[in-house]
């Protein structure tokens, strides 16, 4: 129906009328501070008392060459002082300088915002990280706003690369200087932890991202962030506009050889981003992730952020997480095909143990990847039945925590990372410490272990709790008291409160 001439003048009147007491009124709107991000994630996963101002804030533009793959970038990032102590030596990680990453970040200058005064910066902790030495005192609860300049050469190696170049990916997590983890502690504000070889990299606190990266056109790019923009920059190269947030960290992948595709699930857009050669496998990535987002959804309550993705990554036949974005190794799309699934459902459960409810991969690095693990065993018991989940039990997890017994490779698992090596890391902190959730979940029952699970999200998304938390979630949600499964499974000390 169109509306007569008349009907339309008189709405036309009464769009100026609102527009003039518009003008009149003029209050000032207040805005949101977190709109900007609301693309990366849904809003109402916020917990009611969650604090922006207390969050740090990154704008960080790069310029990748991948070609030599070589990073310039520039970034601002904005945070307070949460240590309850005055503060005169802000720290961030320079993680591509770890041995095992094998990169070189160096930074070139620092500033303050948003006066411009330079101030001083030194490596330390073996150049994985940067002390910026301030003039004035940072008081307690203070913001400071830092413009950080800096460069990175990240290597090009044969086989399993974190961070690097091979066989024509280029992937870079850590690819910035990342503030260090702020803690409560006044003798020691901020968390310098080196990680040994075997185990998890970044300890970082949650932050909010916006992100320019500009890169050849013939290059696809996946990222943790959601796109916002794109625009063309000069001939060949374009410049786009990322956000993303709440987020433990910011990561990047890069290649010339890679296509995608991608679906919706739950009203989330899952991507499987692979090497074209290997299309029959970034197929089945997309089947498996979307399976598995599916029922995480219902198993755990609903995932965090609005996209999901799998990429093909140059390490081998592991995993690995960040925020969104799950690194799903290579060999799975080629030679070993048949733990393809089950790394899926492993690495896609660090969005729930890890990127919403906060983990600490130094201090207590068994309690998210036992979650994680175990997870998966939900995973395929809900999809393809108990049998399924036998084998897992035996063959994933029993066999080889006998193995360790047997070999004089069994310690207490509720210890802190160092306590391992290369050798019994990944039995210890996978193995054996499923079969204390898998103990639980069998004393408990399905039901009062996934109420448990829920209400650990509920009162710990985006926060780091620690084991004990969880533990008492146990006593309180799950009606059973863990102490005796944990002294079996776990050890260490943190059934204190
Ligand atoms: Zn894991």
């Amino acid at each position: 129906m169109k509306p007569s001439v008349s009907y339309a003048l008189f709405l036309l009147l009464l769009g100026l009328l609102a527009g003039m007491m518009g003008c009149q009124r003029e209050q000032p709107q207040s805005v949101d501070p977190m709109e900007v991000y609301y693309p990366a994630f849904h809003k109402d996963i916020l917990p009611s008392d969650f604090d922006f101002t207390r969050t740090p804030r990154y704008d960080i533009q790069l310029r990748i060459d991948p070609d030599n793959r070589l990073i310039i970038g520039s970034q601002r990032v904005y945070f307070r002082n949460l240590s309850g102590r005055i503060l005169r030596d802000i720290y961030f990680r320079q993680y591509p300088n770890l041995p095992q990453l094998g990169g070189l970040m160096k930074l070139t200058s620092v500033r303050t915002l948003p006066d411009g005064y330079a101030v001083g910066f030194a490596p330390e902790l073996e150049n994985t990280a940067a002390r910026i030495t301030l003039i004035d005192d940072l008081q307690p609860d203070q913001e400071l706003g830092l413009e950080i300049n800096f460069e990175i050469v990240a290597p090009q190696k044969e086989g399993y690369v974190l961070f690097g170049e091979s066989q024509g990916i280029l992937s870079l997590p850590y690819a910035y200087p990342m503030l260090a983890r702020q803690t409560a502690d006044p003798t020691q504000p901020w968390r310098l932890e080196i990680p040994p070889v075997f185990a998890d990299i970044a300890i970082t606190d949650l932050a909010f991202y916006s992100v320019t990266v500009t890169l050849p056109d013939d290059y696809l790019m996946v990222t943790s962030g959601v796109e916002l923009t794109q625009s063309v920059t000069e001939p060949g190269w374009s410049s786009h506009r990322f956000v993303t947030g709440p987020a433990r960290e910011w990561t990047m992948m890069v290649s010339k050889e890679m296509t995608s595709m991608g679906q919706t699930v739950d009203g989330n857009r899952v991507n499987s981003y692979y090497l074209a050669t290997d299309e029959v496998s970034g197929k089945s990535a997309l089947a498996y992730a979307a399976a598995v987002l599916r029922i995480y959804d219902r198993l755990f309550g609903p995932y965090a952020y609005t996209q999901l993705d799998i990429v093909e990554a140059p390490t081998r036949y592991l995993g690995m997480e960040y925020p969104k974005l799950n690194y799903i190794g290579l060999d799975t799309y080629r030679s070993a095909t048949e733990s393809q699934e089950f790394l899926i459902a492993h690495e896609i459960a660090h969005q729930w143990w890890y990127a919403l409810v906060g983990s600490d991969p130094y201090d207590y690095p068994w309690l998210d990847e036992g979650l994680a693990e175990h997870s998966s065993l939900l995973y395929m018991e809900t999809l393809y039945g108990p049998e399924a989940a036998n084998r897992i039990r035996t063959q994933r997890w029993e066999l080889p925590v006998q193995w360790a017994k047997d070999h004089g490779y069994d310690i207490p698992v509720g210890q802190k990372v160092t306590a391992f090596n290369s050798t019994n890391y990944e039995v210890m902190v996978y193995a054996k410490s499923a079969l204390f959730f898998d103990s639980l979940y069998q004393a408990m029952g399905r039901e009062a272990y996934l109420e448990v699970l829920q209400a650990f999200i509920q009162r710990y998304r985006f926060q780091t709790p620690k084991p004990r938390d969880f533990l008492a979630l146990v006593k309180e949600v799950g009606g059973m008291d863990p102490a005796p499964l944990y002294r079996e499974w776990i050890g260490g000390a943190d059934l204190e409160p």
